[in-house]
């Protein structure tokens, strides 16, 4: 069994990818090809806002949003400390400082009453500038969207949804993409929309902002292209990514979306009772980048692991260690400041294996190995 099976979703779509890499390849547009262009257009239609602006990667696209903000020395950002690495590093990458905010047990999500004392905390100290909040919609959860924006409205602060992992998942009418002042999403092969290598890209409603995207993207380009107004990166889709994309946004649209909650509701109604499992709240809808659920400890974890490893049933500790107390974060003195839920989360989640393609009978299998387990070594 796989953890992320790519290749029954290739099996399952061969025709039309192949297809569609032929076509790149034979126009020889490898770089900013029409499909870079088709696919924006149909990724805003589908978040439903006004602009898409395709890079290179998901952490490019935070990085790019930052930088149209003129975020960077001396500003702060408020990062969750329950994320991918990334989330952080985009934030120190523009020179600004993250600061780390506790998450919600149940949701994964940021914490906004933790969120509310960093920010006040922040202010007080006076050293840094408070200017943004960064919130994860992580595994594919969207963040509580309705206090977040009241709290960035209250601070005066710029919304960034990291949607690495949130493409697709929506609070009741509005999608994931589609909640911060601008949004960023992954392409990375295993995230709920992927590609076929790295991919990224930024979502908004302000023209302007979307037209410094195009122009950070693309070596701080101005209407000219040989004239650079500034300093950019180089960080564009290939061609031959968004022409994958758009066949594998079809099938996302069509029904895996659906088959990923199928999957989830069968997973929670096999280990309900037996274990904490995913909470999703009313009126939300998550992508289910992952189906994670949460044991009492450490030990209990590490043992269930093992056991469904040695059923040859891959499963992942995301994420295993807070950002807080990363290597690369030594500097960052979170002396006096804890983070109780992250730390125990750490020692306690473990992700199954969930895409669109498992079967009924494998999500049957993997619940029966963690059932059996669960009540040996409880
Ligand atoms: C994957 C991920 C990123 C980075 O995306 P890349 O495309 O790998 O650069 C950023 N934030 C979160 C939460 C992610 O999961």
């Amino acid at each position: 069994m796989q953890f992320r099976d790519l290749k029954r979703q290739y099996d399952a779509l061969q025709s039309d990818i192949d297809k569609a890499i032929k076509k790149v390849i034979n126009s020889s547009a490898f770089i900013m090809g029409k499909s870079v262009m088709e696919l924006e257009e149909e990724l805003a239609q589908y978040v439903g806002v006004r602009h898409c602006i395709a890079c290179a990667n998901g952490t490019d696209a935070l990085v790019i949003a930052l930088k149209v903000w003129g975020i960077g020395k001396g500003d702060a950002v408020f990062v969750p400390d329950f994320t991918f690495f990334a989330s952080a590093e985009a934030v120190s990458a523009v020179g600004a400082t993250p600061v780390f905010v506790d998450v919600c047990h149940d949701t994964f999500n940021i914490n906004h009453s933790d969120l509310e004392n960093r920010i006040i905390k922040t202010i007080a100290d006076g050293e840094l500038v408070p200017k943004a909040i960064l919130s994860v919609d992580l595994f594919g959860l969207p963040a509580n969207y309705t206090k977040l924006q009241m709290i960035a409205q209250k601070y005066r602060l710029l919304l960034l949804e990291d949607a690495a992992q949130g493409f697709g998942g929506y609070i009741t009418e509005t999608k994931a993409c589609a909640f911060g002042d601008i949004s960023t999403t992954s392409f990375f092969p295993a995230k709920p929309l992927g590609c076929y290598g790295d991919g990224g890209a930024l979502f908004t409603n302000n023209d302007e902002w979307a037209a410094l995207a195009r122009s950070y993207r693309m070596h701080g380009k101005g209407s000219f292209k040989y004239d650079n107004v500034r300093i950019g990166m180089n960080s564009r889709l290939d061609t031959l990514q968004a022409a994958i994309l758009r066949v594998k946004l079809k099938a996302f649209d069509a029904y895996e979306l659906d088959a990923v909650n199928t999957v989830a509701k069968r997973y929670t109604s096999n280990l309900n009772g037996m274990v904490h499992t995913p909470v999703v709240p009313l009126g939300f809808g998550s992508s289910w980048a992952q189906y994670t659920i949460v044991l009492n400890e450490e030990q209990q974890r590490d043992n269930l692991q093992n056991t469904l490893k040695a059923s040859s049933i891959p499963s992942m500790i995301y994420y295993p260690k807070p950002i807080h107390e990363q290597t690369a974060y030594n500097n960052i003195d979170c002396r006096g400041v804890d983070f109780p839920i992250t730390e125990k989360l750490c020692k306690t989640v473990l992700s199954l294996p969930m895409h669109p393609y498992l079967t009924a009978s494998e999500v049957d299998q993997v619940s029966e190995v963690v059932v059996n387990a669960l009540s040996q070594i409880r």
